[in-house]
């Protein structure tokens, strides 16, 4: 698909013209996948940043409660998470000066015993850090580094992601693909781009070769310059599944709980995508990064509950041997 064949599905309205794209989303899926899903476990272990992106609720001008999560307590977490029968711990930080100025030798500690600990694959998203830190991660066999653009369109993005350089942040992603990690590229649905910059977006997500390809709708929330924006129709971020899906039947593709929790799962499951993330453990303290608290302590956020949907959609939850046999095969694609 070109860019003006995207634009001319994210346009579609009449239902059984969604309907049809969601179920050719599924067989292209099915295809590749079979009917095995990927869960992934995550750790938003600091909620302290550097930054003051628009969007987002732990921007540094935001006067929030903040925490940052002791080392014994994040392995913890994440070997409960392991134990819940995850297929990876994603491992994500707001840009928190406190890891940076050790030169991450805590992270890397940190991170290194979880991989002892829980053998999972890792999904790190500390924000954007030096070459030298990403190779650090990547000798260590850190298998991801995520790191979302949220938008292609530089304004868009000089608006959204105050005082962070474009290139800067696009050179770190290549540059963690280059050490040989796989690379996870994201956007925001709703935040003031046009049909044109979110086709743009999805061409330049094949482009840079990210394995994994993640959309979120932008949810409002307290405290924020954009605290006023609405949230954008849920069926816009369910169409870009499944347009990503049809032009990448091969990556991974998110259906995160951040956004709408638990209940907003089976969408996105049906729109296309394969992963389901944002699994937290309930009553650990951990936030989400769209929504802070969404289904969180109510335990709506676990294996359990997501496998418990899968089973009522013919769908179910992959084993890590899976998991490993698709991150290998996305390796090979790669190199
Ligand atoms: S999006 Fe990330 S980098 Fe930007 S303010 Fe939030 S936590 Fe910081």
């Amino acid at each position: 698909m070109n860019r003006n064949d995207i634009i001319d599905l994210l346009r579609i309205d009449n239902r059984n013209e969604i309907e049809e794209l969601f179920s050719q989303a599924r067989k292209a899926r099915e295809k590749e996948f079979g009917n095995k899903i990927f869960m992934y476990g995550f750790v938003y272990f600091s909620t302290w940043c550097r930054n003051d992106c628009n969007f987002c609720y732990y921007r540094k001008s935001n006067e929030i409660d903040r925490y940052r999560k002791e080392p014994e307590e994040i392995i913890s977490i994440a070997e409960n998470l392991a134990g819940s029968g995850v297929h990876l711990l994603d491992l994500t930080m707001g840009e928190d000066l406190t890891y940076h100025r050790d030169n991450f030798d805590l992270l890397y500690d940190i991170v290194r015993r979880i991989k002892e600990n829980t053998g999972l694959p890792v999904m790190l998203s500390p924000g954007l850090i030096e070459d030298r830190d990403i190779a650090r991660f990547a000798e260590l066999g850190v298998e991801w580094y995520a790191l979302y653009q949220e938008t292609h369109n530089r304004e868009l993005y000089a608006k959204l992601r105050l005082n962070q350089d474009y290139d800067q942040r696009m050179h770190g992603k290549l540059y963690a693909k280059e050490t040989g990690m796989l690379i996870e590229e994201g956007i925001l649905a709703g935040v003031g781009e046009s049909l044109g910059d979110i086709a743009d977006s999805i061409l330049e997500m094949g482009r840079i070769g990210a394995s994994q390809m993640r959309v979120m709708s932008f949810v409002p929330q307290d405290g924020i310059p954009m605290e006023s924006v609405r949230k954008p129709d849920p069926l816009l971020e369910e169409k870009i599944i499944a347009i990503l899906r049809l032009m990448y039947p091969w990556v991974l593709i998110p259906a995160s709980l951040d956004i709408d929790g638990i209940k907003g799962l089976e969408d996105r499951l049906n729109a296309g995508a394969n992963v389901i993330t944002s699994i937290i453990p309930p009553k650990t303290g951990l936030a989400g990064v769209a929504q802070n608290s969404m289904d969180v302590d109510e335990g709506g956020r676990t294996v359990e509950e997501a496998s418990h949907i899968l089973k009522t959609m013919g769908l179910q939850p992959a084993t890590v041997l899976d998991y490993r046999e698709c991150l290998a095969r996305l390796n090979g694609r790669c190199n």
